[in-house]
């Protein structure tokens, strides 16, 4: 550990001068050096490039044309450790699996520094820090692949997330279940910082009975990310209560997007729960394909603890341990009761919202105002979908097309049993007569993507990208940054998912 904090000044001014990428000391850094470990990243041999987001780089103010040098190679994929600063690996720790599994920690990803924009640049897989535990440091190629594309998939359909500038590889050997290669997922956020931290300082407080640094990072969290819950009325504890607040309704509509799209995260843990709402952590993940409410996307999940309608459940039972994490500077529990009881109306709210655009009948389109009624069409056709396990992105995508052509045909076809679609479809058509249809057709194409980030495709990419090609990976990429446009000639990218996709199982390895 570092004795004292990194001096974010000094570090600065060197940074700026040689660094491929001007970073600057990290805010977090001033926290000091209970907060984190620097750690140097550990070289790989023969790096190469993998991918890179020209969107992300655009955010850095990377020049496009030019920023993929050697020397970005080299300090993207840890042989080059940046001048600006000692890279960080921070601590946290956490409840993984509903059980509390003490200290845990940055183990393979390593913090860079910041940007002039404010964002914070971490590589993910550049060696072994001092909270790896049993852990390599690294992170192989197939996982860094799902990660990269998932981060940019995510913007691509306007849902919070970490962001990926680009992945590196490496020919060096890593033991999973198999031999595998290692790759290095250049990460972009305002923060990393997780619930996790907030339960490791106050775990660390009880020990000592003294919370100065819980204290200092919710400080920092407010005074950096949720200004707004200062006012000048405030108590000291209403103002943590009012971040409790903030995070429990951005958390909220976070699930209320994956619930909406069909995205299972797959591992829930308190440490993979970021403090600004934003997707973290992707391993297991997976968008439905045939909609199934128990789907289980992560083959060490063997309880069922994550499955796709437990989601939103679990992250109010994560705002639970923020909030238990958060007590001492609260004036008491009826404060965080209060607080997380924003949990549920803001998901409903936000889930209504999103479902009404799937639907074309967004309020802004002059569409169903009543919301029970609206909850009621929503609950009937999931309750469909599920039953003859529909897929889900092609539903949706085939009923944007249908309320644009006015032939609902290739929506039905989707039904083995058509009684119950049929009666629903009465009622969805009856609405549909109160809207602008043009308009509502339009809604429903920039709402329901074409393109998504289905298992099977990346397996593919991966399959080829293993094999040293990647422009499948960079297909894919294009499709799933756009995933509302047409893009003639991909149709196979937009299909049902092939036979062997369900013998596809992804696990906590990565
Ligand atoms: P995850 O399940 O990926 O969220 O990781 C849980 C914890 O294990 C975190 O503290 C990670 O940093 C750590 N971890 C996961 N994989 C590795 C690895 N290969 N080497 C070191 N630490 C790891
Ligand atoms: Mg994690």
């Amino acid at each position: 550990m570092y004795a004292t904090p990194v001096n974010p000044q000094a570090c600065a001014q060197a940074g700026a001068q040689t660094d491929p990428i001007a970073l600057r000391a990290p805010g977090f850094a001033a926290l000091g050096s209970g907060f984190y470990a620097a750690q140097a990243p550990t070289p790989l041999p023969a790096p190469y490039w993998v991918a890179s987001s020209a969107q992300v780089a655009q955010l850095l103010g990377l020049d496009a044309a030019t920023w993929r040098d050697d020397t970005a190679l080299q300090m993207l994929s840890g042989n080059r450790a940046p001048a600006a600063m000692p890279a960080l690996a921070t601590v946290y720790s956490g409840h993984q699996f509903g059980v509390w599994a003490g200290q845990l920690g940055d183990g393979r990803a390593l913090l860079l520094g910041e940007s002039a924009q404010g964002l914070e640049v971490q590589l993910k897989g550049a060696g072994r820090t001092p909270y790896s535990r049993m852990g390599d440091g690294r992170a192989v190629l197939r996982s860094s692949i799902r990660e990269f594309l998932c981060s940019e998939a995510m913007h691509g359909l306007g849902i919070p997330t970490t962001r990926a500038l680009c992945l590196t590889g490496s020919p060096a050997p890593v033991h999973r279940e198999t031999l595998e290669t290692a790759a290095v997922l250049t990460r972009v956020a305002p923060s990393f910082v997780r619930f996790g931290h907030f339960e490791h300082f106050y775990a660390q407080g009880l020990q000592q009975d003294r919370y100065e640094s819980l204290h200092a990072l919710a400080d920092h969290v407010i005074a950096r990310y949720y200004p707004q819950c200062h006012a000048p009325t405030h108590t000291p504890a209403q103002t943590y209560a009012a971040l409790l607040r903030a995070v429990s309704e951005r958390t909220a509509t976070l699930l209320a997007q994956w619930q909406a799209v069909g995205f299972c995260h797959g591992v829930m843990n308190t440490d993979n729960m970021s403090i600004l709402g934003l997707t973290l952590d992707y391993g297991p993940f997976q968008f439905l394909d045939r909609f199934d409410p128990g789907h289980v996307c992560n083959h060490s999940d063997t309880a069922g603890r994550y499955a796709f309608h437990r989601q939103p459940a679990i992250a109010h039972w994560n705002l639970g341990c923020l909030a238990q994490a958060l007590l001492p500077l609260l004036a008491d529990e009826g404060q965080a009761v209060a607080a997380l009881q924003s949990f549920q109306p803001a998901f409903t709210r936000e889930f209504l919202r999103r479902m009404a655009d799937k639907l074309g009948l967004g309020v802004a389109h002059g569409g169903l105002q009543d919301g029970s009624a609206l909850a009621a069409l929503v609950g009937q056709l999931l309750q469909l979908l599920a039953a003859q396990r529909v897929d889900y992105p092609i539903f949706w995508r085939r009923l944007s097309h249908a309320v644009a052509s006015g032939d609902f045909a290739p929506v039905s076809a989707l039904f083995a049993e058509r009684s119950g679609w049929e009666r629903w479809l009465l009622s969805y058509k009856e609405l549909l007569t109160k809207v602008d249809q043009a308009q509502a057709a339009d809604l429903m194409l920039k709402t329901n993507p074409k393109f998504v980030l289905r298992n099977h495709l990346a397996e593919q990419v991966i399959r080829a990208a293993q094999q040293g090609d990647f422009t499948p990976l960079q297909t894919l990429q294009t499709l799933l940054e756009n995933p509302f446009a047409e893009y003639p000639g991909h149709e196979a990218w937009a299909d049902f998912p092939p036979d062997w996709a369900a013998s596809i199982t992804v696990s906590c390895s990565s």
